[in-house]
């Protein structure tokens, strides 16, 4: 049986369920019966749509309208952080595996859960293992609503945050991650809160001009990690393309449009980006932009790079800290089962 998209209805938007719905000559309350069984209940089966008469879920049952994400292992590490891999599918006639990884983090008073939007990477972060995987296209808005149905199903816990901080550029596919995210955040599907979603790029500028025109009401994070335009590009390829100088650009007016603060990413590569010059840059752009900012300590040893040590964070967050800047040391949870930033794909995953 060959299941077309148009009749899957996981991670469809409730006025596509509606035009869905309507085409079927049903009426229009069909939609949000069916948004809600999905995205609040989590069903997994046509059978859960009770209010919908037989006849109906039996002509549904024969397009495939709930596919899951297969998960193929999960790694549960000391500090309660859960890393799932999952299979997204074929591509074609490659025989290989697609897999995708999402990641259940915890602390005292959240459940997040970072998610992948795209198999592998087009861009090529040489401090980011996800770089070194062979890209093979994005996901499906259903494949990623799906990294956090599924997850909440395994813990049976409720989840308060999604950051799309998994695998890929999520700004490389713009449209699904939107609807996925709007999705979340439906008040009739989990309603998680616009600023409890957060969406990082690395910083695909034409996309976040889109976002800013469209207001999307969703916390967005820019992958800054370098504080000198003349060096950023030596490790992020997309630096080339998009420039430091045209990315604060935007960033401030993100921050002036839409009147919100904008949280950089600074992964801290000893020898490359944590010297005196490169923090003091990094408080001229904290100053110049309303940000917070997040320190990651590297997590890889790819290129022959080490993790910083306590001293070297101390000293390099010093310098934000005194200047008065939002900084926090995200640290690196999960870093035992390689489900921290930048780690995605080390282990377990197929190439
Ligand atoms: N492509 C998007 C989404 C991935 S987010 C982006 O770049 O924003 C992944 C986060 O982990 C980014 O903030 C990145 O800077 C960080 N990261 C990548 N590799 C890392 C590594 N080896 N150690 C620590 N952090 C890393």
């Amino acid at each position: 049986m060959i299941v077309t998209e148009e009749q899957v209805l996981k991670g469809k938007s409730l006025s596509e369920l509606e035009r869905f719905f309507e085409a079927l000559g049903q009426p229009r309350f069909r939609a949000s019966q069916a948004f809600r069984r999905i995205n609040r209940h989590l069903a997994q089966s046509l059978d859960e749509f009770t209010e919908f008469p037989k006849a109906l879920r039996a002509t549904l049952a024969d397009q495939g309208a709930l596919p899951e994400l297969p998960v193929v292992k999960s790694v549960l590490s000391e500090d309660g952080t859960e890393r799932f891999v999952f299979d997204a599918g074929h591509l074609g006639r490659s025989e290989a595996v697609r897999e995708i990884e999402a990641v259940w983090l915890v602390s005292p008073r959240r459940r997040t859960v970072c998610i992948s939007s795209q198999v592998g990477c087009t861009l090529n972060c040489r401090f980011c293992a996800t770089g070194t995987m062979v890209y093979r296209g994005n996901l499906e808005t259903w494949q990623i609503v799906d990294q956090v149905y599924e997850l909440i199903r395994r813990k049976g816990e409720a989840v308060t945050n999604v950051v799309f901080m998994g695998m890929g550029e999520p700004f490389h596919n713009y449209e699904n991650v939107i609807r996925a995210a709007h999705i979340l955040h439906h008040p009739e599907g989990l309603n998680l809160g616009a600023r409890h979603i957060t969406i990082s790029t690395a910083g695909v500028i034409p996309s976040i001009e889109r976002f800013i025109k469209d207001r999307e009401p969703f916390n967005l994070a820019i992958s800054l990690n370098h504080a000198n335009a003349a060096e950023r590009g030596a490790i992020m390829d997309v630096d080339r393309k998009y420039p430091l100088d045209k990315l604060l650009e935007v960033a401030r007016r993100y921050t002036r449009t839409l009147d919100r603060k904008i949280t950089f990413e600074y992964v801290m590569i000893p020898d490359v980006n944590m010297g005196p010059e490169n923090a003091a840059r990094l408080v001229k752009i904290g100053r110049s932009v309303r940000c917070k900012i997040n320190l990651i300590p590297l997590n890889t040893n790819l290129q022959g790079w080490r993790r910083p040590t306590a001293a070297e964070i101390e000293e390099f967050q010093s310098t934000l800290l005194d200047a008065d800047l939002p900084v926090f040391n995200r640290g690196s949870p999960g870093k035992d089962i390689d489900a921290a930033c930048g780690m995605l794909a080390l282990a377990g995953a197929t190439t």
